[in-house]
C-alpha cells in the first residue's frame, strides 16, 4: 500500500481505539498531540525496509541509508512487516519514549506509545490486503494475505487501491466520527487537562 493509505489507516484506526475504550481517562493536550503524530509515524514505520519509502525519501542521503537498512532488516516485507518485528519496533519505540520523557514532562508516554502500536498493525492489516502478502509469524517463511487467494487481493498504488480502498478507509473515519461524535466531544471537553 501506498503512504497515504497507510496514513489514512493509520489515524482511522486511531479514533476506532479511543472511542471503543472511551471514556479514556484525563489526558494532557500534548499527550494527544504527540500521540497523533506517533500514530502516523508508527504508520509508515513498517517500510523503512523500503530505500524508495516515503520516510527515506526525505532525508538528504536517505536512498543509501535506505538500501543500507533495508538490506539489514531482509528486504521488503520482512521483519518490520511481522509480529516479532511489531514486538521489537514496540521495544524500540518504548525506549526512545522513555529517553525523551524528561524534555517533555506533560506527555503521558504510555498513550503515546499506543497510539505508535495502533498506527503499525493497521499497516500490517493493510499489507494483508495487497497480493504481496505479510510474512506475519517469521520466522515462519509464509506471507499471510486476505482472501488468501492471491489473484483477489489488491495491487499497491494502482487503480483499486486509490479509487476504493482509499475512499473506504475515509468513509470508515467519518462514519465513526459521525457515530461517536459525543464521544469524542467528551474526550475534548472533560478529559483533557492541562
Ligand atoms: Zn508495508
Amino acid at each position: 500500500m501506498i503512504a497515504r493509505t497507510h496514513d489514512l489507516a493509520a489515524i482511522t484506526g486511531l479514533v476506532i481505539v479511543v472511542v471503543a475504550v472511551s471514556p479514556l481517562p484525563p489526558l494532557h493536550l500534548a499527550t494527544i498531540l504527540v500521540a497523533v503524530l506517533a500514530n502516523q509515524l508508527g504508520g509508515i514505520a513498517p517500510d523503512i525496509d523500503q530505500p524508495t519509502a516515503p520516510f527515506w525519501r526525505n532525508l538528504p542521503v536517505g536512498g543509501i541509508f535506505g538500501r543500507f537498512i533495508g538490506k539489514m532488516l531482509g528486504g521488503h516485507r520482512f521483519l518490520t512487516h511481522s509480529l516479532i518485528g511489531l514486538v521489537l519496533m514496540g521495544f524500540l519505540a518504548h525506549l526512545l519514549l522513555v529517553f525523551l520523557q524528561p524534555i517533555m514532562p506533560h506527555v503521558q508516554i504510555d498513550y503515546v506509545w499506543w497510539a505508535f502500536i495502533i498506527g503499525m498493525v493497521s499497516h500490517l492489516i493493510m499489507d494483508s490486503f495487497t497480493k504481496e502478502g505479510v510474512p506475519w509469524l517469521l520466522p515462519i517463511p509464509i506471507k499471510f494475505g486476505f482472501p488468501p487467494l492471491r489473484k483477489f487481493r489488491i495491487t499497491t498504488g494502482k487503480g483499486i487501491e486509490n479509487f476504493i480502498v482509499l475512499p473506504l478507509i475515509t468513509v470508515v473515519l467519518v462514519v465513526v466520527c459521525a457515530v461517536y461524535y459525543p464521544d469524542l466531544v467528551d474526550l475534548v471537553r472533560h478529559r483533557v487537562i492541562e
